[in-house]
């Protein structure tokens, strides 16, 4: 892609970027893929773009100039009797409880994946593995905080949530403006910000029968202003 900066054939240009200025600099372009400020190239010359030079790394601040990612998350646990069932960071009086090796909080594990996907971090259980001790029976929204951190780290904030939770029971209607408000406090954004939908497994397969509940969530990100 030629930008403004381009001048002479388009030969010329290829030519100019990829022996000239490695000759210039003492590098070779594969060293170039690697420079932590890549995206400024495409500033200074007007020829890559961001996926070209970065497709094999990391998403991260200096690659954010787009502006924007969008990334999804979904979990699923199953249910046992007991109670009550930890959703969104918060306990709902329920007959059923979510197993799983933390505390098994399926709605804020697919909001962890969608802030981590969206930022190319990979997901929760790349972060909290499960064969780690030290993430059993672990706080969900202690994890949410720590994604959250990693996100925020490379320079994104949150534009907005949306998320689907799917259970045949409990009603979420009187608790939904709870989870709403405890995942945009987990977040540090405004409740506005966190949607949140809920439906049921219409009284079939592994959600209607109430053998699991399962969550998901897409998130917006833009970069932060510098
Ligand atoms: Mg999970």
């Amino acid at each position: 892609m030629r930008g403004k900066g381009a001048f002479g054939p388009p030969y010329f240009q290829l030519w100019f970027d990829f022996c000239i200025i490695p000759r210039k600099f003492g590098i070779n372009a594969q060293l170039r893929k690697n420079l932590p400020r890549a995206g400024s190239f495409r500033r200074v010359r007007g020829v890559f773009r961001n996926s070209d030079v970065c497709a094999s790394e990391p998403i991260g601040r200096n690659q954010a100039t787009d502006g924007m990612r969008v990334g999804i998350g979904h979990d699923t646990h199953r249910l046992r009797p007991g109670g009550p069932l930890r959703l969104g960071g918060i306990d709902i009086p329920h007959d059923r409880e979510s197993i799983g090796h933390s505390d098994g909080d399926a709605l804020l594990h697919a909001v962890i994946d969608a802030l981590l996907g969206a930022a190319a971090l990979g997901d929760v259980g790349l972060m909290f593995p499960d064969t780690d001790p030290d993430n059993r029976g672990r706080d969900s929204g202690e994890m949410l905080t720590t994604a959250l951190e990693a996100v925020s780290g490379l320079g994104w904030k949150i534009v907005n949530i949306d998320c689907i939770v799917f259970a045949q029971r409990p009603k979420l209607l009187t608790h939904r403006q709870a989870i709403r408000q405890r995942i945009a406090d987990i977040l540090e954004i405004e409740v506005e910000r966190v949607g949140l939908q809920a439906k049921t497994g219409e009284g079939i397969g592994l959600i209607g029968n109430e053998e699991a509940f399962a969550a998901q969530c897409v998130a917006l990100l833009e970069a932060k202003e510098e």
